[in-house]
């Protein structure tokens, strides 16, 4: 075996066991056969073909006109507008809060630490990130990743409200306390608020936790999990948890 190879071989398996301790974290105490496991999402995801109903044209208009924005002083120090990555036609929506670091450098959400977080989150519902469609509350970065200002997310809120409206998903789960408050226009914490179905705009809404918070406390991943067992019956998703 060459060097090259070995080195290769070693990087995934250390990484098969990092998703292996992250999978345990969640609640996991056996995998399923991978046959079992594998296209669960072909009755809930339209296919990578969009239909023109998705109003896809819309949003790359809309993508146009929010990277021209200047409506808060956050594009004074943006490098990049992130306006959202995925599959515009999937049923599944992911709102988080605002562009961190690597974002803003990449121009796409959740593709730093946050963002591998949940990449594994979706790995366990079965789902990949071109199932799903994950964009942000605010589209440009706060100046050294502190909290969006009112001000901020009142500028950047109308944004969303019409992506959100072209993308037409059937879920949507707001990632932690801004995106979950200015989606439901209340000020609870999102530990009150998390783990309860609602509505947004006709649509069904699921706070959690920030995967960035996740981070930090790892203990409360099971509750995630919990949430997103519920995300995925409510998109008809058979669910292959071991421990139900
Ligand atoms: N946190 C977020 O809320 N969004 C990102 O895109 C990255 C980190």
């Amino acid at each position: 075996m060459t060097n090259q190879l070995y080195h290769e071989c070693y990087t995934y398996v250390c990484q098969a066991r990092s998703l292996l301790k992250e999978l345990k974290e969640l609640g996991f105490t056996t995998l399923a056969p991978a046959d079992a496991a594998q296209n669960r999402l072909i009755d809930t995801v339209t296919p990578a073909v969009v239909p023109v109903s998705a109003g896809i044209g819309h949003l790359s208009d809309l993508r146009y006109e929010v990277e021209l924005c200047r409506a808060c002083p956050l594009h004074e120090t943006r490098k990049t507008v992130v306006f959202g990555r995925g599959n515009p036609a999937a049923n599944l929506v992911f709102v988080g809060e605002a562009p961190g670091y690597e974002e803003d450098q990449q121009g796409e959400p959740f593709v730093g630490e946050a963002g591998r977080l949940l990449d594994r989150i979706l790995f366990a519902m079965e789902l990949s990130a071109d199932d799903v469609y994950i964009c942000n509350l605010i589209k440009c970065r706060p100046p050294a990743n502190r909290d969006p200002h009112v001000d901020e997310v009142t500028a950047c809120e109308p944004y969303l409200k019409r992506q959100l409206a072209l993308l037409k998903p059937t879920v949507i789960v707001a990632l932690g306390r801004f995106a979950a408050q200015a989606l439901l226009g209340v000020q609870a914490p999102v530990s009150r608020l998390r783990g309860q179905w609602y509505s947004y705009e006709g649509v069904a809404l699921m706070p959690t936790f920030h995967p960035a918070y996740l981070l930090r406390s790892p203990q409360e991943k099971k509750l995630v999990w919990g949430d997103m067992r519920k995300v995925k019956q409510r998109l008809g998703v058979v669910s292959v948890t071991p421990s139900d």
